[in-house]
This record gives structure tokens, C-alpha cells and sequence, in this order.
């Protein structure tokens, strides 16, 4: 039998619910669909997880530095990972239970729960059961990609997912990924006390980020004992349960890596070969990613996609941003654009990455003639209190316009500072007015005014007028 509705909503990541809420409450009657569990990858198996984790990485490398700060425990510090795991999933749990909770108390939403597959462009299949709207939003989010590697059938491997899993300490961690999800957990699982291996097939970690940030970044990991092998074309796989071995053909260092846990973080990929997508005449791109315009809409009128799956984002911010274009333009008649976002996000390293706007290489090659400030942490006050004086920080601007451009930070406390540098470039205001700015002593965040009094060519800096350890 039928069932008709104003709206259908498949998936409950970031954008799903919140929309459900908006759509519900504007009078709407609102079909949700879920087929595993209630809140998506950020809540079970993405950030909530991976950043309760990171605290615990975060207090285990806290205990062994006690002695820094005249801190003295008696006896050695060790971690229960089984208790590391228990804690992780008390946290997602109680925000899976939350988005359950809230999704079935809406007036006029019903939550079903199974596999959605568009049927026509007005209709959405779940089993047996036929739901039919003229508004259907996508919002099905993305898994790990398992791209073909030599040996990869014959090796037990774990991915994000099956990390969540994990409560024992691996040996030797093997991970095969040097960007953002494989540098959490490798620095993670070295913290809990694991040999840790990443490979990585460029020629540098965080390939995306400019070379200085990216080495920034690699010296940290190693210092803290992690063994990084970049330029490893060609990788092979073999092993079975408690011994993997990773064949790289990497241009220095041995031939194989021999680990106990093998985790494969080589990017992800769109939940969209399984939805219907062709019966509804929805189109998508070669690699999966459902094709929008700037406003969200699919290539069918009355359907959209949010999140992930629509390759405009990666991140729970970007998700929930495309919810808040689809329900103004739709609920309170605005004209919102995913064009108007600004590129932001972090590296839940430690210290944390935070990153806004344009890289230096991205502004270059887009011609911007670029004026950058820039200081490693030992010449911030604040990160010299915390004994947290690992990383960089650097802004850059255009001459010309006096526009900010974008910004890195990885440091102590960089996630929440570079939101300065971010709402600045959202006022689009020129850099002077955030050069002659207040700010609280002592944070990182005042030392963003003195990198804008301190700004020169990039060239200029190489010349040497950079990183001097003086305060
Ligand atoms: C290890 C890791 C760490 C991360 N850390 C961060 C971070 O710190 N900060 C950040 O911003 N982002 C982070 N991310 C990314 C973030 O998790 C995602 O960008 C975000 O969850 C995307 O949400 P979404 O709404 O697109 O979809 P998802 O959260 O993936 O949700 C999609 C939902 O749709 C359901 N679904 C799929 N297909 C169907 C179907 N056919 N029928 C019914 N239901 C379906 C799925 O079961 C799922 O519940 C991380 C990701 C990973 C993997």
C-alpha cells in the first residue's frame, strides 16, 4: 500500500534530521528513512568517536609528559583500552539514541527503518512498502573506500567502521592513508601504545595542505615515534589475522612493512550505487557523487542532495550547511548558495590543525599576489605556558584587495582559533581592521593581529626573515 507525504527524507546524517525538524515544524508531513544506525558516520563511526578517542590519546601523552610540569605519578601509566572504547561508545551512543529520540517525536514524521531506494522521481522504495512525496532529499552520506590493491582479498583489513570495534592495542598498526582520517588514528593508537606505520602513497602527508604545514605536521608524528614511508607506489598486500604485511615500493627504507592490524584510510566514497538513482533519472558524476547545482537541487526537480553524498563537502559542517540552504531557500525564501561557504575544517591532530579559505599554493595559482605572516608556536606565549609549542601559524592575504585569503593553524587550541581569521573573511573585511583588533592575552588567537603587522611576500620570508625563536 501507498503512503503519501509532503517530503521524504533517506538517511539521518547531519542534514537529514535537522530538516525533518524545519520540515515538520513548518506544517509539513515529513517519511524519514534509516537503514543502519540513527545519526549517520560523524555520530557512530566518524567525529564523535574518533574525537572522544583523541581525549584519550590526548590524556595518555598528557601522563607520560607529567614530569614537564613537576607532575609526578607514581608508577607507570597504561591504558585500558577496553575502557578507552566503553567510553568512546557511551558518547555516540547517547547522540544515536538523541537523533532516534527526536526524529520520532515530530509531529507529522514517521521514521522508518530499512534500505530507501528511489523507485520514480516521486517515489521511494523500502521493501514492499511504497512511499510517495513531490519533495524527496537525499542525504545518504558515504563509507570507506576499499579501492583495488594487489593481496587486498587475502588480508583481513579494518576501516573507520571497524576501527569503533577495536579493544584491544594493536602491536603494530599499519595504515595505509597519510591524510586526515589515517593521521587520527595513527597518532591516536601510537598515544595508546601501538607501533604505528603509515604509508602514504605521495610524496608528502596531508598532501592537500601547503608543503610547510604538511612537514609541520610529519615532524610532530615522528618525533612521537610513528614510522611514515611516503612516494610508496605500487603497495601489496598479504597476511592473515595477527600478521599483515604491507610490499611499498617506496624509494627509501625496507621493501615490507610487517604490522599485527592493517587499517585502510585511502579516502571515501558516496552510499549512491544502491538507491535508484537511474529509475528516479537522478544523475551523478563519475565517481558516484550526485550532481547539484549551488543550490542543492539534483538534475530532477523536486529532488535534492545534502551532505556528502553530493561531493560539495566532507565534513558534519558541510552537511549541515547544506541543510540550512535547502530549508531557507525552501522555507523562508532566501536565495542561499553553497558558493557562499568558505572552505574551512580541521585535523584533529594534536596540536590540531585548523584551516580556513585558500592554501598559499591555491591563492598563487589563482594569481592573488599573496603577503603571508607567519611563526612557529615556540614564539607564542600561550603555547609556551601550555609546553604546547609544536606547529606553525600562518595567514595570508592579497596586497591588492587587502582581503584575508585563508589561513592555517597547527597549534594548541588551533581548531577553535582559526574561526577568527574564518568570521573576518565571512565580514569580508579587510585584514587591517582584524590587524588593529583586541585580543585576550594570553591566547593564540592575539597573536593573528601581530602575524597581520608582520606580513611580507612569501618569497621575502624564504630569504630567511622567518622562524627566529626569539620572543
Ligand atoms: C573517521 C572519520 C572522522 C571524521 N571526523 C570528522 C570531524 O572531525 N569533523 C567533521 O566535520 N567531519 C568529520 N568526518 C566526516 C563526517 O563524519 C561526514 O562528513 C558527515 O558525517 C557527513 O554526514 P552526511 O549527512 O552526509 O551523511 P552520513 O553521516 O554518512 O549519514 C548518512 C546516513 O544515511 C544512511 N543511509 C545510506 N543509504 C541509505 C539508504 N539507501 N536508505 C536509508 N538510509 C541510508 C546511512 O546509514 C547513514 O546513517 C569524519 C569522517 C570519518 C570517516
Amino acid at each position: 500500500m501507498d503512503q503519501r507525504y509532503d517530503a521524504i527524507i533517506i538517511g539521518t546524517g547531519q542534514a537529514g534530521p535537522p530538516l525533518a525538524k524545519r520540515l515538520s515544524g513548518a506544517g509539513m508531513s515529513v517519511a524519514v528513512v534509516e537503514r543502519h544506525l540513527f545519526g549517520g558516520t560523524c555520530v557512530n563511526t566518524g567525529c564523535i568517536p574518533t574525537k572522544a578517542m583523541v581525549a584519550s590519546a590526548y590524556a595518555a601523552h598528557m601522563a607520560q609528559r607529567a614530569r614537564d610540569f613537576g607532575v609526578v605519578i607514581d608508577g607507570r601509566s597504561t591504558v585500558d583500552m577496553a575502557s578507552v572504547k566503553a567510553r568512546k561508545d557511551a558518547i555516540s551512543e547517547r547522540s544515536r539514541v538523541g537523533v532516534e529520540k527526536t526524529l520520532r517525536s515530530l509531529s507529522r514524521c514517521d521514521v522508518f527503518v530499512g534500505h530507501a531506494r528511489l523507485r520514480s522521481a516521486r517515489e521511494v522504495a523500502i521493501g514492499n512498502l511504497i512511499l510517495n512525496a513531490d519533495r524527496i532529499f537525499i542525504n545518504v552520506g558515504g563509507r570507506a573506500a576499499v579501492p583495488p590493491m594487489p593481496g587486498l582479498d587475502r588480508v583481513p583489513y579494518l576501516t573507520n567502521s571497524s576501527m569503533m570495534d577495536l579493544d584491544v592495542i594493536p602491536r603494530h598498526l599499519v595504515i595505509v592513508g597519510g591524510s586526515y582520517v589515517g593521521l587520527e588514528f595513527g597518532q591516536m593508537f601510537r598515544r595508546f601504545g601501538s607501533d604505528v606505520t603509515v604509508i602514504e602513497m605521495a610524496e608528502r602527508l596531508v598532501q592537500h595542505e601547503d608543503p610547510d604545514v604538511s612537514s609541520a605536521i610529519h615532524d610532530v608524528l615522528v618525533r612521537e615515534g610513528i614510522n611514515v614511508r611516503l612516494n610508496a607506489r605500487c603497495i601489496r598486500l598479504d597476511g592473515r589475522p595477527g600478521a599483515v604485511a604491507a610490499y611499498v615500493d617506496c624509494q627509501d627504507g625496507a621493501p615490507s612493512i610487517d604490522g599485527t592490524h592493517l587499517l585502510l584510510a585511502v579516502g571515501r566514497q558516496p552510499n549512491t550505487d544502491d538507491l535508484g538513482l537511474d529509475a528516479a533519472g537522478v544523475a551523478r558524476d563519475e565517481r558516484g557523487y550526485i550532481t547539484v547545482n549551488d543550490r542543492l537541487e539534483t538534475t530532477v526537480p523536486g529532488i535534492w542532495a545534502l551532505g556528502d553524498c553530493n561531493g560539495k563537502g566532507a565534513f558534519t559542517h558541510t552537511a549541515y550547511n547544506d541543510f540550512e540552504i535547502v530549508a531557507s531557500n525552501l522555507l523562508d525564501g532566501a536565495a542561499r548558495r553553497v558558493s557562499d561557504r568558505i572552505p574551512a575544517y580541521a585535523l584533529y591532530t594534536d596540536p590540531p590543525l585548523g584551516r580556513a579559505g585558500l592554501t598559499q599554493a591555491e591563492a598563487e595559482r589563482r594569481g592573488h599576489s599573496v603577503l603571508m605572516g607567519k611563526r612557529p608556536m615556540t614564539r607564542v606565549g600561550r603555547a609556551i605556558e601550555k609546553g604546547e609549542t609544536n606547529g606553525l601559524m600562518k595567514v595570508i592575504v592579497d596586497a591588492q584587495s587587502q582581503q584575508l585569503l585563508g589561513a592555517a593553524v597547527f597549534g594548541t587550541g588551533g581548531d577553535e582559533v582559526i574561526h577568527c581569521v574564518l568570521d573576518m573573511m565571512y565580514a569580508k573585511a579587510p585584514y587591517p581592521v582584524l590587524q588593529r583588533a583586541m585580543h585576550i592575552h594570553p591566547t593564540v588567537s592575539e597573536l593573528i593581529p601581530t602575524l597581520l603587522q608582520e606580513l611580507a611576500s612569501p618569497q621575502h620570508r624564504h630569504a630567511g626573515h622567518e622562524e627566529s625563536e626569539d620572543q
